[in-house]
């Protein structure tokens, strides 16, 4: 118990100079870097394995600056998991797991509704069904008892985006396997000036994602093919999000560690943090971006 007290009472000091954030960026090599928080610690994929990889890609273009905030294990007291969100222009989500404090979720709501950048990165689209602000984040998500009353399925066709609601489950996936991705909005600069059509990694393609489902852009989609246990539909794999003030990039993609280095997984995700921290894209589309016959990933 005393021994609890202390801890408790250390915490609460760390907070309050900012352990999660203030001291973290004061501490950052240059000021014109972006700032970047990936929050981790929980989730039913592996994180441990995901986070060096995603901020291995963001640290490659000198242009992130990144820090990672980790939450306790599953089922651990998370009262004292507090990250100084605002004192960072983008947060990636890599977490799938319990509940956050109300004073966390309202700093959070906070920080996007005031204009802070995130990013949903795959099965952070499966975290926190009941939350509806972090929903409304997400514009759709999948698992958790996603069900009809998250909101409608999204998906593609005839050239424009659908909101069904019909009722049935949230979230699901055939066996992993190559696909490709096609570029549907050309002009945002997420994606702009991309090939068409690119092929991605073999990985996961999520369907039949639903949710609140407002003020998104679907960027690009895939074709989940009924012959590879699919929806027979295309599904957004990359989608921007309008959240208040607040931008958000939704990739729905990148199961584990390889598929974070596919090249189609790479330029997406690094232009889709860019821009959700700023507002702009700057980072070329590089030389091996791939083809629609062929993908690419990167050592
Ligand atoms: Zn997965």
């Amino acid at each position: 118990m005393r021994l609890s007290i202390l801890w408790l009472v250390v915490v609460c000091l760390c907070g309050a100079q900012g352990v999660f954030g203030q001291e973290i960026t004061s501490g950052k090599p240059d000021g014109s870097m972006i700032n970047v928080l990936i929050v981790d610690g929980q989730n039913n994929h592996n994180w441990r394995e995901t986070t060096p990889v995603l901020k291995r890609n963001l640290e490659e273009t000198g242009l992130f600056y990144v820090e990672v905030a980790t939450s306790p294990d599953k089922g651990q007291d998370m009262s004292a998991f507090r990250p100084a969100f605002s004192e960072y222009d983008v947060v990636v989500m890599n977490y799938n797991g319990d509940s956050w404090s109300e004073g966390t979720k309202a700093d959070f709501e906070a920080y996007v509704a005031n204009g802070g950048g995130l990013v949903i990165y795959h099965a952070a689209n499966n975290a926190f069904p009941e939350w509806k602000e972090y929903n409304l984040m997400c514009g759709v998500g999948g698992w958790g008892n996603r069900d009809e009353r998250s909101g409608p399925y999204l998906y593609w066709q005839d050239g424009r985006p659908v909101l069904d609601n019909s009722p049935g489950r949230g979230g699901s996936h055939g066996p992993q396997h190559e696909f490709v991705i096609s570029v549907c909005d050309t002009v945002h600069p997420i994606l702009k000036d991309f090939p068409p059509r690119f092929m991605h990694k073999s990985d996961e393609l999520y369907d039949r994602l639903r949710g609140p489902a407002q003020n998104v852009n679907i960027l690009a989609v895939a074709y989940s093919d009924t012959a590879k246990g699919g929806t027979g539909r295309f599904e957004p794999q990359l989608m921007t999000i309008s959240y208040k003030s607040g931008r958000v990039f939704h990739i729905a993609y990148g199961h584990a560690g390889k598929q974070c280095r596919s090249v189609a997984f790479i330029v997406p995700f690094l232009r889709g943090t860019q821009w959700a921290a700023t507002g702009v894209v700057t980072i070329p589309i590089p030389e091996d971006i791939p083809t629609e016959e062929k993908a690419y990933a990167r050592p």
